[in-house]
């Protein structure tokens, strides 16, 4: 028997591992399973050149329990070691400049197991003694048995062991006596190998039986050894990505829309296959989907820095040996591979989105709505995508029809734009909200679109400022400006003037009048605002109308940090009222003028009036005569049109609606 000090230069590893390595501890499981899965695929290749000689028989990796011994063993038959071996591979840890890294990745157990290639050690994290049995597969071998108890001395003897590979037994230390239940082990193996590729074998199989869980003879699998993205596309059919997509998720009952199937070998190294999921309108919900594979073996499901933030959207496997995963994260983005690895699958994503457009457009159409949250996603956080994706982006109209913005461009050019030039998009959030406005609008022939997804206010706004790029670029061929207008932020005549709009002919004096006359029946005095429009004689008498700049950076708020101020706003309307409408004026000509005096405005030294200046000698107190106008017997009348424009907008509710809905009825009478 050899007794020896395990080979660390610096430090000692094992308070290393037991203090820091703390958070972690669950993937000592996969790490030594990793290794029972190698020695095995080593095995096998070493057979298919003929160095390894005879039928390899059963190659199941196993893991077991003992509750009463509180081991958890981890066998495989695969290569084995001999003494020599584990000498070298296990007593012999280079273990340089420890400390200072350790100290740098504290919480990164995984980090640091990587870097140092630590991953049997790793099994001290939960063990008060780890010992290792194995038999070589070379010829005339004998077994060696090594143990050790968490400190620097180890054991070493031979020993006799029946079949080839190698048993590495933990005594669980009390801490972890959770590692020695069923349930965890289990969770543990479906989370971290459950694509690897050899079987793992966990237990027995198990059935209801009347009423109750009986165990079968046949050994219970954990893993799926061939997942879908390690196979050739051509070998699979629709149905089999589904069910792979399911496999990934059990939990997720929705059908996928559509996938890309990922394969590189030049310059790096790349499988996998992204699912596109149908995308409501919270993207959270939607985030942490991606699993990263290393080789088969389940990394994380944290994929952010690693690809670009809106493809963490899609759901799916990727599979790199060449993403390093030793370490920290904030590094993997300047990381080269990580780099040409996001770049390639934002490419094969836009390639497909294309592809797709161009082969079955209506087919297409007919997923614009779920996928139009992500693609607006990678338009506004990507140039290189938005430049691809723009000719296939979609808006869709009132009437349910798809354009992408060239297409919508040259349909509503003729009609749209106004008389500086510019072309002005119309659009609504909400249909039934907006009916009176969008009816105005079409009655002009116009055409509207529909806004009501979560990041529309943002894509409208990148559009415009693309808009305005190519028109500075290209003055001929571009219109002067391109503008989306919600149908509702003004008198329609307004939203796109075409000659010189018409004009009321009421002194301000009068309108002074109607305005206080109205004023003190609206709803909220910091939310309302009255103004005069000479609107269309057969639109509404009042009606509000909401400033498209101010509402969208209200609503552009709500998604981006710094723009506080203009969420905290209130949302403000202005009460329009119709000039051109008879009932506004028969209002007008019920105005009753009178005189009233009122100080006479300051007159300063520059006044250019010699009469003024000569009586401000006179007189101190100087007043002059003002026409005001009222109006009074009409208080039913401001408020039944008030409701009637609060209405129209879907404003009316509550109280106030009971208000108006009897006082209709009184009108009746
Ligand atoms: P890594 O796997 O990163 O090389 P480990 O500490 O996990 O680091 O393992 C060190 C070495 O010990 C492995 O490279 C392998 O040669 C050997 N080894 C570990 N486990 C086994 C096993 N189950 N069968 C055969 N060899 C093993």
């Amino acid at each position: 028997m050899t007794k020896g000090n395990i080979g660390v230069t610096s430090n000692n590893i094992f308070p290393v591992i037991k203090k820091f390595l703390y958070s972690d501890h669950e993937i000592f499981l996969r790490e030594l399973i990793s290794n029972a899965v190698d020695a095995t695929q080593k095995l096998k290749t070493l057979s298919s050149v003929g160095e390894a000689k005879g039928d390899l028989g059963d190659l199941r990796v196993r893991v077991t329990i003992d509750k009463k011994k509180k081991t958890l063993t981890v066998s495989d038959h695969g290569v084995g070691m001999t003494a020599d071996e584990v000498d070298r591979y296990i007593n012999q840890i280079a273990f340089s400049g420890a400390e200072e890294f350790v100290n740098k990745y504290k919480d990164k157990a995984e980090a640091i197991i990587g870097h140092f290639g630590l991953g049997f050690y790793s099994a001290f994290m939960v063990s008060d003694k780890v010992e290792i049995f194995s038999q070589s597969y070379l010829p005339d071998t004998k077994a060696v048995h090594w143990s050790c108890s968490g400190d620097p001395e180890f054991t070493m003897e031979d020993t006799l062991k029946a079949e080839r590979g190698t048993d590495i037994v933990l005594h669980i230390n009390e801490e972890f006596a959770q590692y020695l239940e069923d349930a965890t082990v289990e969770g543990l193996l479906r989370k971290y190998c459950k694509f690897l590729p050899v079987e793992i074998a966990f237990g027995k199989k198990k059935e209801w039986k009347d009423g109750k869980e009986v165990e079968l003879d046949e050994e219970n699998i954990i893993n799926d050894i061939n997942p879908a993205w390690t196979r050739k596309p051509a070998d699979l059919k629709e149905e089999d990505y589904k069910n792979f997509y399911h496999e990934l998720y059990p939990n997720q009952f929705d059908e996928p829309l559509f996938h890309i199937h990922l394969n590189v070998d030049y310059p790096f190294h790349l499988t996998g296959i992204l699912y596109f999921p149908k995308i409501k309108n919270n993207l959270d919900i939607h985030r942490n989907k991606i699993q990263l594979y290393c080789n088969q073996v389940f990394v994380t499901d944290e994929v952010e820095n690693i690809v670009p933030e809106y493809l963490t959207l899609l759901h799916g496997v990727i599979d790199s040996p060449d993403i390093p995963l030793n370490v920290s994260r904030s590094y993997l983005q300047s990381d080269n591979n990580v780099k040409k690895i996001s770049s390639h699958i934002t490419k094969k994503v836009a390639d497909k989105l294309a592809e797709m457009y161009r082969n079955d457009r209506e087919d297409f159409c007919s997923k614009w709505d779920d996928i139009k949250l992500f693609i607006q996603f990678g338009m506004l956080s990507d140039e290189k995508f938005y430049d691809r994706a723009i000719s296939f982006a979609l808006l869709k109209n009132l009437s349910g029809e798809y354009f992408t913005l060239d297409e919508y461009k040259a349909k509503v050019k003729d009609s749209q734009t106004d008389k500086d030039g510019n072309l002005v998009l119309l659009y609504a959030q909400n249909a039934d909200a907006s009916y009176t406005y969008i009816e105005r609008a079409k009655a002009k022939g116009y055409d509207v679109l529909l806004m009501d997804g979560e990041l529309d206010v943002h894509a409208m706004s990148q559009l415009e400022q693309k808009a305005e790029l190519a028109s500075s670029d290209n003055k001929e061929t571009s219109p002067k400006s391109l503008r989306f207008v919600r149908v509702d932020s003004d008198v329609i005549e307004n939203i796109i003037r075409k000659e010189d709009t018409a004009k009321d002919s009421y002194s301000d004096e009068q309108k002074e009048g109607v305005r206080k006359a109205f004023e003190p029946f609206l709803p909220n005095a910091q939310q309302y605002f009255v103004s005069f429009e000479a609107a269309a004689a057969d639109a509404l008498p009042v009606f509000l109308t909401q400033n498209e700049f101010m509402r969208r950076m209200k609503e552009m708020s709500a998604h981006q940090q710094g723009m506080s101020f203009y969420g905290q706003m209130p949302d403000q309307y202005n009460l329009v009222i119709n000039t051109s409408h008879p009932l506004i004026q028969d209002l007008f000509s019920k105005l009753t003028e009178s005189q009233v005096e009122e100080p006479a405005p300051a007159k300063d030294a520059a006044s250019d009036s010699s009469e003024a200046s000569e009586s401000s000698n006179s007189s101190p107190k100087e007043t002059v005569l003002k026409t005001i106008y009222t109006l009074s017997g009409e208080e039913e009348r401001l408020k039944q049109l008030i409701d009637i424009a609060l209405l129209a907008s879907g404003k009316l509710t509550g109280e106030p609606l009971a208000k108006f809905v009897s006082r209709s009825v009184d009108l009746l009478a």
